[in-house]
């Protein structure tokens, strides 16, 4: 978008600007949407993320696991939105009284945009708590560069352990702990699981055995998105997989890797992946739109923003993790932070600002949950669908793969990641650790050759000339 067109006054408009906040599942979809419905002459449409793409979350724990290239889990901006203005910088207020926003970008100072119309897409953050050594020692799994990272360090781990002699050095790398036992929890230790029986065959030094998987949950059960039967079989098939499940307990310390459970286990690890939960972006708390007390936008089922009283507020949308959106089938409840939400709300939500802006009613969205589909590792899998379809091993594994590859945006990834799939049939998929990625510049640094230091003048100790020699001749 040309600078010149980010407006730092509120100078009258010819065409509507409507400013997307955040480029993920709800701006990708919501944007495209947009587009395809309103000409230019309609409306202007700019999407602002700090990343240069929208990360398709369902595939994280087949990217961790190296199923599918990290990079096709991505849709990037500049390809996925054709006629669409991307900028990219972090939302860091937003003042929607006088119908501005500020932009923070990587470099550079911030600067305020203008707008007519906001759509709040802004998603969430790891819900995170005050657990001593988790800030330190933890990694989340939210986006693509902390899957890449859990899978490097992982299969480095491995690596590493087979070169070391120290037994306890060995059984803390190759012990590895997950904290949440929701969706991204479960498929993530089953997936990275799975990678690492995989990677440990290569190793004359080591046994499968060796490996040890932790999965800390807080509540009685995993997987409260299936039924209670699925859940139970899920467990079933991690603890007969040698994944070892704690239900009920909690992470209550893990200051320098040493774990300690609230049933009293302690443990070592050198891999904390915290998955338990989200809450909506933080950022939400520098506006001045309305929040429920778990920091959501409120909003009503059309999708337009509303306070606790319904109250609309004018010009302002919002959906996907970050809204409390009303769930028509569910009374009294709020739709759940899910990708099946979120893209069918960015959706009906453009619709929705389509029909305003076309002086029409806008519609209330209704979606019946259509199920759930989880990956436990290669032709491993449960799902749900319609409620009472329950589907279970290499069945549940292929409708997850089906599902989600359809999900994926734009073709050009759903026919990357198939390819990559097959071609992980017919030779396995890679497990070569590369985890210097993560500090490139280290080998440069330590073959740098530090720059001289400058040689100090030499004292002198010749007499100090007297002022009168120095002075200019004078006629
Ligand atoms: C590991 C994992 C597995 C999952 N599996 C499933 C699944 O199997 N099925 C399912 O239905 N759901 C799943 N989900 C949930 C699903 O991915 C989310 O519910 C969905 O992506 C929410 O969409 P959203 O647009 O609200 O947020 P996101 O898609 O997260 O988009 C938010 C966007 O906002 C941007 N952003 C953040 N801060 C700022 C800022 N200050 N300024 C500007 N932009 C900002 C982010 O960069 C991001 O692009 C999974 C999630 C995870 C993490």
């Amino acid at each position: 978008m040309p600078q010149s067109s980010v407006s730092t006054g509120a100078k009258p408009r010819k065409v509507p600007r409507i400013l997307i906040l955040g480029g993920g599942t709800v701006g990708l979809y919501s944007a495209q949407r947009l587009r395809r419905r309103l000409g230019h002459r309609e409306a202007a449409i700019v999407v602002v993320d700090p990343r240069p793409y929208m990360t398709y979350a369902p595939f994280l724990p087949e990217a961790a696991a190296g199923s599918i290239d990290a990079r096709h889990v991505v849709a990037p901006h500049v390809r996925a939105l054709k006629g669409v203005d991307v900028l990219q910088g972090k939302v860091s207020e937003i003042k929607h009284a006088d119908r501005t926003v500020q932009i923070t970008p990587e470099e550079g100072e911030p600067y305020w945009v203008t707008y007519d119309h906001l759509i709040v897409g802004l998603g969430s953050v790891a819900r995170t708590l005050p657990i001593p050594g988790l800030a330190e020692e933890a990694i989340g799994f939210k986006n693509v560069e902390e899957a890449i990272a859990v899978r490097n360090h992982v299969l480095g781990r491995i690596d590493l352990a087979s070169s070391t002699w120290d037994a306890d050095l060995r059984k803390r790398m190759l012990t590895f702990t997950f904290v949440g036992g929701g969706f991204a929890g479960v498929e993530a230790i089953a997936e990275v699981e799975d990678m690492a029986r995989d990677a440990i065959k290569q190793y004359a030094s080591l046994e499968e055995s060796d490996l040890r998987f932790v999965l800390v949950e807080g509540s009685r059960r995993i997987l409260p998105e299936v039924s209670e039967e699925l859940g139970g079989y899920t467990l079933e098939q991690l603890r007969k997989r040698g994944i070892e499940v704690f239900l009920s307990t909690f992470l209550n310390s893990c200051v320098d890797g040493h774990v300690v459970l609230s049933d009293g286990t302690e443990f070592d690890s050198e891999t904390i992946v915290w998955t338990a939960g989200v809450k909506a972006n933080p950022v939400l708390a520098n506006s001045d739109l309305p929040l429920d007390r778990m920091g959501r936008v409120t909003a009503l089922a059309t999708l337009q923003i509303a306070d606790e009283t319904g109250n609309i507020v004018p010009d302002a949308y919002a959906a996907g993790d970050c809204a409390a959106v009303p769930d028509l089938y569910n009374p009294g409840a709020f739709c759940p932070p899910n990708a099946q939400h979120a893209l069918r709300q960015a959706k009906h939500l453009a619709d929705n600002l389509a029909l305003v802006l076309r002086s029409a009613q806008p519609t209330e969205y209704k979606h019946k949950n259509v199920g759930a589909v989880a990956s436990l590792g290669m032709y491993k899998g449960v799902a749900q669908m319609f409620g009472k379809i329950k589907v279970r091993g290499f069945f549940a594994w292929v409708l997850h793969r089906t599902y989600h590859v359809m999900a994926m945006p734009t073709w050009n990834r759903k026919i990357n990641i198939m390819a990559g799939w097959t071609a992980n049939l017919l030779w396995r998929r890679e497990v070569v650790p590369l985890g210097s990625i993560h500090d490139p510049r280290a080998e440069f640094r330590a073959a740098s050759v530090p720059p001289k230091p400058k040689a100090e003048p030499a004292a002198d100790h010749s007499p100090v000339p007297s002022t009168e020699a120095k002075a200019p001749a004078t006629a």
